[in-house]
């Protein structure tokens, strides 16, 4: 059987930084499970765990070894559960560091067979995140470029029924 990683994230909505990384790791493993993940805790997530899904198979839809899951609870103990080992994810600016190396580290710990790898984002995705998508398109901006062109009318769409609450300053 040929080497599976996973790579988890919120994927609120996917964006070209995503994209990227998936790209990259399903050209360097046979199987990548793009895992999203359920937080009970973020109620401020703006796309459904459907939505997230449906959004990231139309993104992948030109890459054939890419499974898209949701998953709940620990990560570390999802991978034991699917027998990977190895877990993909992007590391942009510095401010990402030392997050992802407690991550890291933490996982490991909870589950010692773990192992994380880093790709460094590219130069052009540095400062892309879904959060940056959400903020430039609540103020009517255009995130052409930022998130796949194949889902992008799709986000801005949903993202335009997204209502603000009045004379919220926020
Ligand atoms: P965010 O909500 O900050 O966009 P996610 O939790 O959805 O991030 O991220 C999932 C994975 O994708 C993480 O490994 C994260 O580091 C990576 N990632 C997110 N955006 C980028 C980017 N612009 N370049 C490289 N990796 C990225």
């Amino acid at each position: 059987m040929g080497k599976t990683v996973i790579c988890p994230g919120s994927f609120d909505p996917v964006t070209l930084g995503h994209l990227d990384i998936i790209s990259r790791a399903s050209k360097m493993f046979d199987h990548v499970i793009v895992a999203v993940l359920v937080n009970p805790a973020k109620e401020q997530s703006s796309f459904s765990i459907q939505e997230r899904i449906e959004l990231l198979v139309e993104a992948t839809k030109g890459l054939d070894n890419i499974e898209i899951v949701s998953f709940q609870g620990l990560l570390a103990e999802y991978a034991k559960e699917r027998n990977v080992t190895v877990i993909v994810k992007g590391l942009r600016a510095v401010s990402d560091f030392e997050y992802e190396f407690q991550m890291a580290l933490t996982n490991k710990r909870i589950n010692p067979e773990l192992e994380t790898i880093f790709l460094t984002t590219e130069s052009k995705y540095m400062y892309l995140s879904s959060s940056i998508v959400k903020q430039i398109a609540s103020l009517g901006g255009s995130i052409k470029g930022f998130v796949p062109d194949c889902v992008l009318d799709r986000i801005v769409e949903r993202l335009s029924k997204k209502q603000l609450p009045e004379n919220s300053e926020d």
